[in-house]
């Protein structure tokens, strides 16, 4: 086997804890979304190869002697150490990211490849913490021993934007409860999840624990029904979440679903505009990854007494940003992760112009750069938010400007979606910011900044999901609940 940093190219599969030569000899070629050019090739995952994994899975999570057998401490170990084999290989898995979906190499050092091993070692800890079994005294005399056991073998499937933080979203408090996983990663990032294949077994974690099958949609499907999986954790697009979530009623089958979102960055009257104070987060919170994120604030809500400032000012700040090369430090809009992905953002920029709305910067590729899927930061301002621009998901460096009149009419238009996942408020009295948040509904949103922390739960309401990750709540998801009456 050759290092993770040059294995760009391979012929095998990371099943059972071992490199397997895969049934079909269909490959997945990966282009860099800055270059177009060929970086690299992975076997594409059969059916079969899935029946493998999840049997490996199954094996491992069935053996007392092995991960089967583990204690907390034990599987909080190995957590751990995974965290540090990670660590070793953060700046490869950062470059592998970036080359592929575009995500700027400043982003992907600082997220992507920081939150897995912060994830493994925030769960490790809860692992060692938490009782998995309480004794609960009745109020019909006795007591009820209450235990929490792992839920069993997971499918796990991820999208392109943050393949591996998402996975981390799963694997992490996965593994504190003792499950097993099969991972599918999406086609457009399968280079990165070789490296991560690396460190599971350069960590020693026991074979069978992790397995990765690279596939699209229909291979997506069928780990989703597979009769050896226990439960589902999906992140990606709407559209998918729902067959997903029709598969798994159909079976009566355990799923998180996290999904899109159209969430509103919301400026109160009394916001401090200062791009100096406050460009950082502004930037992160509407514009992170090149609008490839699900929880940004793509819709700026903007009070009529300040509306003019509003737009000069994400005008001027779109104009600043510097587009380039995802692997070049200082860019900060890198390419769309594919021409597919381009294409789509496009044909939204064309829905603006075509609505009406008035396009105050952007809407075209860099002229300087003829090759990669890019697209300039693009600002709408004078969007109706009934417009389609208002109402779907980009997913791409497209901002709407949307004018509203106090905070009941900022309230009404925040909720007024059909997506509930993230969101941002913009004032210089926190109280003020906290009240308006209260009123919002969504999943999770940040006062003057927003970045999803790890100890809290994340996920969405309405069309953006079902269930949460990240905090206690997200080990919740991977365990049973037994109650047995003393
Ligand atoms: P996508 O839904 O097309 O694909 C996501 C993953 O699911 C891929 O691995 C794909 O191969 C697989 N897949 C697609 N259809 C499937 C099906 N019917 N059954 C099983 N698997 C299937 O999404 P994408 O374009 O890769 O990612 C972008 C989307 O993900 C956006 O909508 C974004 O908002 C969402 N997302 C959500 C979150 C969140 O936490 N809520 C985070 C990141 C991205």
């Amino acid at each position: 086997m050759t290092t993770a940093e040059s294995r760009t190219d391979t012929d095998e599969l990371f099943i059972g804890g071992a490199w397997r030569t895969p049934s079909s000899g269909a490959r997945i070629t990966v282009n860099s979304a800055s270059t177009e050019e060929r970086i690299g090739s992975v076997p594409e995952g059969a059916q079969s190869d899935i029946d493998a994994a999840v049997a490996a899975a199954r094996a491992a999570f069935d053996d007392p002697n092995g991960w089967g057998g583990f204690t907390p401490d034990q599987r909080a170990d190995a957590m751990e150490r995974l965290a540090d084999e990670y660590d070793k290989r953060a700046g490869a898995i950062a470059a592998a990211v970036s080359s592929q979906n575009g995500m700027p190499i400043a982003v992907a050092e600082k997220l992507e490849a920081v939150f897995p091993p912060l994830l493994l070692r925030y769960y490790a800890g809860l692992a060692r913490q938490r009782p998995f079994e309480e004794t609960r005294p009745g109020l019909l005399g006795g007591s009820t021993l209450v235990t929490s056991t792992p839920i069993g073998v997971v499918g796990a499937i991820v999208p392109w934007n943050f393949p591996q933080a998402l996975a981390a979203f799963k694997y992490a408090p996965g593994l504190a409860a003792g499950c097993t996983f099969v991972f599918k990663p999406s086609p457009e990032t399968v280079l990165d999840s070789v490296i991560f294949a690396e460190a599971i077994a350069a960590a020693g974690i026991p074979d069978g624990v992790i397995n990765i099958v690279p596939g699209g949609r229909d291979l997506g499907s069928y780990l989703v029904s597979h009769p050896g999986i226990d439960k589902v954790a999906f992140t990606g697009s709407t559209g998918a979440g729902r067959s997903i979530a029709e598969a798994c009623g159909r079976l009566l089958r355990p799923v998180t679903l996290e999904l899109g979102g159209k969430s509103a960055a919301v400026i109160l009257d009394d916001a401090d505009l200062d791009l100096a104070k406050i460009g950082e987060q502004l930037f992160s919170s509407t514009l992170l990854n090149n609008g490839q994120t699900c929880f940004l604030g793509t819709r700026i809500l903007a009070p009529k007494s300040r509306y003019d400032e509003v737009v000069e000012t994400f005008t001027g700040f779109a104009q600043y940003l510097q587009v380039g090369d995802a692997l070049d430090p200082t860019t900060q809009i890198g390419p769309m992760a594919s021409a597919r992905q381009r294409e789509r953002v496009e044909s939204y920029i064309a829905k603006g112009r075509d609505s009406g709305a008035m396009l105050t910067t952007g809407g075209g590729r860099p002229e300087q750069l003829d090759k990669g899927w890019f697209v300039q930061p693009t600002i709408f301002a004078g969007v109706d938010n009934s417009s389609v621009i208002a109402q779907e998901e980009i997913f791409g460096p497209v901002l709407s400007i949307i004018a509203y009149d106090g905070d009941d009419e900022a309230v009404r238009i925040a909720n007024d979606s059909e997506y509930g996942l993230g969101g941002s408020i913009w004032t210089s009295d926190h109280d003020h910011g906290v009240a308006v948040a209260r009123r919002i509904e969504t999943g999770s949103l940040g006062i003057n900044a927003y970045l999803p922390d790890p100890t809290a739960p994340f996920g969405g309401i309405k069309s953006s999901g079902l269930g949460r990750e990240l905090g206690p709540e997200g080990l919740e998801a991977y365990l049973v609940k037994k109650s047995i009456y003393l």
